[in-house]
């Protein structure tokens, strides 16, 4: 029998995805220094960049720069660009000299930028050369944030990235987790995964150098994240096998994501049913509490940070939105395929951004709440529609049971909010 083509089958997954290029609003993958730092507690990053660089880095980290933070712009000069002064001895200086000031620093990431992509300086052979001046002491590596190779969460995926060929080899079966999340929301995922019995239980990147985690055959991973497609390859490469599962975000996604481990390392159903029932009750509550204003309402997703397709599922099968579109800078669907497995066929599938012709489409389709970057929320605010600063989804804890309520809490909060605004106005 032949499917009429406006009713929609099958899910997300089978949808075609709408694959746009054009002028983007998006952070470059430097931002993704102001979570790590704070992970990884004795590392410091180095970006090798301009000015502009140094700005960027300085208006995102807010408050915390006065914190003397362990991240820093080495800044490329007019002689450094037009070739006149060696910048490879140059950066040597600046790094022994930082290394002499922070003694505490273990690992050092040097970060590529555009600047210092386009000037095509090898910052690669530059932590070749420094791991060895600087061994055992300090170990430096390096990647690149800039904003050509880069958009905002792949920083992240970039950093693990360079980490995984110096990880030590292990034999031994470990659950390694991979992703930086706040503290306490990795203590509660390492905590229901240790009360099923599951463990040693590693987490990349670890707190300190000391406790990096190894890698080897018997190594399985999950992903705590959606934007780790290359950290995920490089893992698979050094021969650990990668758990798939829905993101831990919701009362559904959390239980998916642990079910999919507990199955890894046979954990009977009682087991998982007595660790999980109490947190999973609690967790049911705190949604439907945060909810109730998002029941019924559209959502439209602009690309931001790769989180867009799992929250889109929480949001559609937990809070009883609607989809019209998901935007995403990029689709790793061997990390996001079961997200989309569990969302009927419908929302468009957006891949990168032509920002007018995606905004003509925010028009048209009047969603009650977009979800977009800072640069677009006011001017869409002042257009009418309520939208959600999407940044503040990678900065706040919103993983796992204990943070589902909070997640719903963040996207009805401005639906709420515009409705207390429009009844004081009509009063
Ligand atoms: S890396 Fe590139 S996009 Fe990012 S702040 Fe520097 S110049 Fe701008």
């Amino acid at each position: 029998m032949n499917t009429p083509k406006s009713i929609p089958s099958g899910t997300c997954r089978d949808t075609p995805v709408l694959k746009e290029r054009g002028q983007r609003e998006v952070f470059c993958g430097l931002t993704g220094i102001i979570w790590l730092h704070r992970k990884m507690q004795d590392a410091f990053f180095l970006v090798i960049g301009s000015r502009t660089c140094a700005h960027l880095l300085q208006s995102a980290a807010g408050v915390m720069i006065f914190a003397e933070p362990r991240f820093g712009t080495a800044i490329l000069e007019e002689t450094d660009l037009a070739g006149m002064a060696d910048a490879h001895e140059e950066l040597d200086r600046e790094v022994e000299r930082l290394l002499s000031r922070r003694p505490d620093i273990k690992q050092l990431f040097l970060v590529g930028s555009c600047p210092s992509e386009v000037i095509k300086l090898d910052l690669a052979r530059a932590a070749e050369r420094l791991t060895q001046v600087h061994a055992p002491h300090v170990r430096v590596l390096n990647y690149s944030g800039s904003g050509i190779e880069t958009t905002f969460t792949q920083g992240e995926d970039a950093c693990l990235t360079s980490m995984v060929p110096v990880l030590p080899t292990t034999d031994q079966k470990e659950l390694m987790l991979v992703g930086a999340l706040p503290d306490v929301v990795e203590d509660q995922a390492v905590s229901l995964l240790s009360q099923m019995g599951i463990g040693p239980i590693r987490v990349l990147p670890a707190p300190r150098t000391a406790e990096t985690p190894g890698v080897g055959p018997n190594t399985v991973f999950a992903c705590l994240q959606p934007f780790l497609g290359d950290t995920a390859a490089a893992l698979t490469r050094r021969g650990a096998h990668h758990i798939q599962a829905p993101f831990p975000f919701g009362e559904e996604g959390t239980t998916l994501w642990l079910r999919a481990i507990a199955d890894e390392f046979g954990v009977d159903d009682d087991t998982f049913d007595r660790v999980t029932a109490a947190p999973r009750a609690r967790a049911r509550k705190a949604i439907a509490n945060a909810s109730e204003h998002l029941n019924g309402k559209s959502v439209f997703f602009m690309p931001d940070s790769q989180l867009e397709i799992p929250l889109a599922r929480f949001l559609t099968r937990e809070c009883g939105m609607e989809a019209i579109e998901i935007g995403q800078p990029f689709i790793h669907k061997g990390l996001v395929g079961p997200d989309l497995d569990l969302m009927p066929a419908g929302p468009t599938i957006s891949e990168g951004q032509d920002v007018d012709k995606q905004l003509d489409r925010v028009r048209a389709a009047q969603p009650d709440l977009t979800v977009c970057g800072l640069g677009l929320a006011n001017p869409l605010e002042a257009e009418g529609l309520t939208t959600k600063w999407a940044i503040e989804l990678v900065f706040t804890p919103v993983h796992f049971y204990e943070q589902a309520g909070d997640l719903a809490g963040l996207f009805s909060r401005p639906v709420r909010r515009r409705a207390v605004l429009k009844l004081e106005a009509a009063e």
